[in-house]
């Protein structure tokens, strides 16, 4: 480990993943054979199949697939976090990636990546893009 912001639940596929996180950076794996985008990170092309992949970072966000209001705490650490919005956004890079987005944001919105950081891991969370149309955020 390279790293002091990998998680201890990394594994040998998602350290990249969380490095980059500590960097404040969104990076996915491309298959070498077919280009495809995967999340999450696997040893595998789960197309093809192929075990060689390059290492993509992901600029630009995603539209809001589904989401969901936490209005009651899974566990005590989360009790003052409530009520909090995890989405799965469709990332205009392919994959579809599950994240919380702050502030709430509605099915089909678009959203921005933003980076949180904890005591020894770094969170991927999501913003709404600000609206050009009407200087609000949606
Ligand atoms: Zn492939």
């Amino acid at each position: 480990m390279s790293s002091s912001r990998v998680p201890a639940f990394a594994d040998v596929d998602s350290t990249a993943f969380w490095e980059a996180l500590g960097e404040h950076r969104l990076v996915l794996q491309r298959c070498g054979a077919n280009g495809h985008v995967r999340f999450p990170p696997m040893p595998a092309c789960p197309v093809c199949a192929d075990t060689e992949f390059d290492t993509v970072a992901v600029d630009g966000g995603g539209v809001v697939y589904s989401r969901v209001r936490v209005h009651r705490a899974l566990s005590p650490a989360m009790a003052n976090e409530t009520p909090y919005t995890v989405a799965a956004v469709d990332l205009d890079a392919g994959p579809r990636v599950f994240a919380r987005v702050e502030p709430d944001a509605a099915i089909g919105d678009r959203v921005q990546p933003t980076f949180v950081d904890h005591a020894d891991w770094t969170e991927l969370r999501f913003r709404p893009e600000l609206d050009q149309s009407t200087g609000d955020q949606s």
